[in-house]
């Protein structure tokens, strides 16, 4: 039987964990975590993202912000912002929603925020841990980190000598997944758009992690029996069956055909998605624990 992996009760527990850190941090140390939210512009589905995020934090007991700013905000404005927070003890966790607006030089925004509230994931600094192993000391970028939690429940902490497949290279998901992976003893393959013969590449995998952002890409017969499917892919496309101009959202795997063979395998929605806010949730918390000195909850 095919265990299709329900990340949605997943990262329920791992909300669950969280607000629990968090009552305990503020019982014993007095210490409230603090995450702000930075917006800039009015991109619905950013929109969209940004509240859920602020929403959830409250959910965890969380000290929470959220900063909206015009599309046409300065660079410099907003980097002062980023110093303001960087400089809060109230705030331990700072996101800055993308994509930016064409005036903002992302990348130097990203580099602005204190690698230590750096929640996100995407500072030089925290890269550079992930990638040389020091992840204990790290902020790993949440879509990544949720996703191996799914692999660990599904095949434990230890994936020693199994191959793994990332489908994707992108510095949000793809790199830090396979960097993870590596460092899970797994014998890691990043595949992408220059890759030759995909599919006899994917049929190697026990775990098959698939991060490209086209709808079903990934047959079923690249699947190797048994394997655990990650399917990170999030895409929208038109469901006609579903009546006139409506919608649906598939992953990056076709999942119908791949889940007889898959030992394991994520659904979308419902599998990975769920995972990325709340793990910006722990990763919160844990900033909060490591300026108090206090151990985070595992
Ligand atoms: P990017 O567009 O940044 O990266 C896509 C990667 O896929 C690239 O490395 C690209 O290769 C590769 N690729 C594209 N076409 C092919 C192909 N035909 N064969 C093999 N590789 C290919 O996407 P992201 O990593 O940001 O996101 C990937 C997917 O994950 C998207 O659907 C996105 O919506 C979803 N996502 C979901 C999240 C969640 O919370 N569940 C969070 C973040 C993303 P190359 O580098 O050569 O161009």
């Amino acid at each position: 039987m095919t265990d299709v992996i329900d990340g949605k009760k997943v990262a329920e527990e791992v909300v669950a964990t969280v607000r629990q850190g968090a009552a305990k941090l503020i019982a014993e140390v007095g210490v409230t975590p603090g995450i702000a939210v930075v917006i800039v512009g009015k991109d619905p589905a950013s929109q969209v993202y940004v509240n859920s995020k602020s929403r959830k934090a409250k959910e965890c007991g969380f000290h929470s912000v959220q900063h909206e700013l015009p599309a046409e905000t300065p660079e410099d404005e907003l980097l002062s912002l980023i110093g303001d927070l960087n400089a809060d003890p109230a705030i331990h966790g700072i996101l800055v929603q993308l994509p930016l607006p064409k005036q903002i030089d992302s990348a130097r925004v990203i580099q602005a925020i204190s690698p230590d509230k750096d929640v996100d994931g995407f500072h030089f600094v925290n890269v550079g841990k992930l990638g040389t192993g020091e992840i204990a000391s790290a902020f790993v970028p949440c879509t990544p980190a949720g996703s191996m939690l799914l692999v660990e429940r599904v095949r434990g902490r230890d994936l020693s000598g199994l191959n793994a497949v990332v489908v994707g290279r992108s510095n949000i998901v793809g790199k830090p997944m396979a960097n993870l992976l590596l460092a899970a003893n797994c014998t890691v393959t990043i595949a992408h758009s220059r890759t030759h013969d995909l599919p006899a590449l994917c049929r190697t995998a026990d775990i098959l992690v698939a991060a490209v952002g086209r709808p079903e890409m990934i047959r079923g017969d690249w699947v190797k029996p048994g394997a655990t499917v990650i399917d990170v892919g999030i895409n929208r496309i038109d469901a006609p069956e579903r009546g006139e101009g409506k919608t649906r959202l598939v992953g990056d795997v076709a999942f119908d055909e791949a889940a007889p063979l898959a030992g394991a395998i994520t659904p979308v929605p419902g599998g990975v998605g769920p995972m990325t806010i709340a793990m910006l949730m722990a990763n919160t918390l844990v900033a909060a624990c490591r300026t108090a000195g206090v151990e985070p909850p595992r």
